[in-house]
C-alpha cells in the first residue's frame, strides 16, 4: 500500500469506531443505506484519486450538489446579479429553515435549501430536462466522469418534498424566483439526487482547490473567479448551522450533504471527501466531520495557520554576463517582495554603483500586481541599473 492510501486507511479506521446519529429519514429511500458504510477520498495536484474504505459505493450528492449549481448560475449570470437573488450570510440556521431576508425575501445564502432552490432556479432552459442537463453537464465536468440521477430517490424526494415546495412558493411571491415553482423545485430535486462516489466528490473538491481546474481530467471547468466565490461562500455558510465552529475546528472550506457525504477544499492544495451515512443533529455526517477534521489537524490544512510558502517566490542569484541575475519562481506576493528586496539590497551593498542586476521573473507562475508595484519602487531607490525579464 503506498503512503497516501495508508493515510487515509488509517484515517477512517480512527473514525470507524464512532456509532452516534442516524441516517437522514426524511426522505424515505435514504434511509434505505448501509449506515456502516465508511470512504475517504483525496486527489491531488496530479490528479491522482487517492480512496480508501467503501469508495465504489454510489450515493445521492444531495446538498453537495449546491456549490456545483451556484457556480453554473455564476456563470451564466456573474454574481452581481445572482446575488440580487441570494446572499452570502451564514444563516446559522438549520438546512430547511425558512430563512428569508425581511422586506425582501432573499434567502441567506446559496448553502441552504431556499437559497439553493433560489439558485437553481437562475438555470436557463425551459424545461426539467433541459435545465437538468445543464447542471449535470457541468457537474460531470467537475467529477470527470458522467453522472446520472438516482430515479428512485428522486422520486422519494419530489414526493416527500411539501416544505421545499412551500420554500418555493414563498420565493416566488417575493419574485426571488422567475420560474415556475415545478420547474425551480424538480430540477432541484433531481440535482440532489445525481449519483456519486466519494472518489467524485474529491475530484469535484480539488476542481474548486485549483482554480476551476479538473486535475483528473485537465479541463478548465469554471473560471478561477468563479471558484473562488463558490469557496468564499462554502467557507462562511457550507456545514450549515455547524459552519462557524466547523471554521474555528478544521478550516477549510466545505460542504456536506444528507446522504452522509462531505466535501473539503485545501485551495492548491487538494480535494478530498468522505463518506458515513449516519448524520449528527445539523444534518452532518458524524463520521465524515470527525475523518477530515483529523486529517486538517494531522497534515496542518487549516487556513487559517500560517504557512510560510504563501506568495513567496523561490529566489537563486546566478552570476550573468552584465553582473548578477536574480531569477525568481513560485508565486510573487506582497508579502513576498519583501524577501526579493532583502536579497537586493545585499546584493546592491556589494556590488560597485553604476552595475546592472536582471531580474529574471520568467519562471514565476503568477505575480501579484502589488508586488509588482512594490518591487519597481525599491529598483527605482537602489542605486543600480535594472533589468526586469518577464
Ligand atoms: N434534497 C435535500 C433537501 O432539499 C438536500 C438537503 C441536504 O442535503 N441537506 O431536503
Amino acid at each position: 500500500m503506498d503512503s497516501i492510501t495508508a493515510l487515509l486507511s488509517g484515517a477512517i479506521e480512527e473514525v470507524r469506531p464512532l456509532s452516534g446519529g442516524a441516517p437522514a429519514s426524511y426522505i424515505p429511500e435514504l434511509a434505505d443505506v448501509d449506515p456502516e458504510h465508511l470512504a475517504l477520498a483525496a486527489v491531488g495536484p496530479r490528479g491522482r484519486v487517492w480512496s480508501a474504505g467503501d469508495d465504489d459505493v454510489e450515493f445521492t450528492i444531495q446538498s453537495m450538489s449546491k456549490p456545483f449549481v451556484l457556480a453554473l448560475a455564476l456563470v451564466e449570470h456573474g454574481l452581481d446579479a445572482v446575488m440580487a437573488k441570494v446572499g452570502a450570510e451564514p444563516s446559522g440556521e438549520p438546512f430547511n429553515a425558512i430563512s428569508l431576508e425581511a422586506g425582501t425575501g432573499r434567502p441567506a445564502n446559496p448553502m441552504i435549501n431556499a437559497g439553493a432552490i433560489a439558485t437553481t432556479s437562475l438555470i436557463g432552459g425551459d424545461t426539467i430536462e433541459a435545465r437538468t442537463a445543464r447542471i449535470i453537464d457541468l457537474l460531470s465536468g467537475f467529477a470527470g466522469r458522467e453522472l446520472r440521477v438516482d430515479e428512485a430517490v428522486y422520486a422519494s424526494e419530489s414526493a416527500t418534498g411539501d416544505r421545499n415546495r412551500a420554500l418555493a412558493h414563498l420565493l416566488k411571491s417575493y419574485d426571488v424566483i422567475d420560474a415556475s415553482v415545478d420547474l425551480a423545485v424538480e430540477s432541484y430535486f433531481r440535482q440532489c439526487s445525481l449519483l456519486v462516489t466519494v472518489r467524485d466528490l474529491a475530484a469535484m473538491a480539488a476542481t474548486l482547490a485549483f482554480g476551476g481546474f479538473n486535475p483528473t481530467t485537465k479541463v478548465q471547468v469554471v473560471e478561477e473567479r468563479v471558484a473562488r466565490d463558490v469557496l468564499s461562500i462554502m467557507a462562511s455558510c457550507g456545514m450549515y448551522d455547524f459552519s462557524g465552529e466547523w471554521l474555528l475546528r478544521v478550516g477549510l472550506p466545505a460542504k456536506s450533504g444528507v446522504s452522509g457525504g462531505l466535501l473539503a477544499v485545501a485551495p492548491s492544495q487538494f480535494g478530498v471527501a468522505a463518506f458515513s451515512p449516519r448524520l449528527d443533529r445539523h444534518g452532518n455526517s458524524v463520521r465524515a466531520v470527525a475523518v477530515v477534521e483529523g486529517l486538517s489537524d494531522q497534515l496542518g490544512m487549516h487556513l487559517l495557520e500560517p504557512h510560510e510558502s504563501i506568495a513567496v517566490p523561490v529566489v537563486a542569484v546566478h552570476p550573468g554576463e552584465t553582473g548578477p541575475v536574480v531569477r525568481l519562481s513560485g508565486e510573487l506576493g506582497y508579502a513576498g517582495a519583501e524577501r526579493v528586496f532583502a536579497v537586493l539590497r545585499e546584493l546592491a551593498t556589494g556590488l560597485p554603483a553604476g552595475s546592472t542586476v536582471t531580474l529574471d521573473a520568467r519562471e514565476v507562475a503568477r505575480a501579484h500586481p502589488g508586488a509588482m508595484a512594490a518591487l519597481q519602487t525599491e529598483f527605482d531607490g537602489l542605486p543600480l541599473g535594472f533589468v526586469i525579464e518577464q
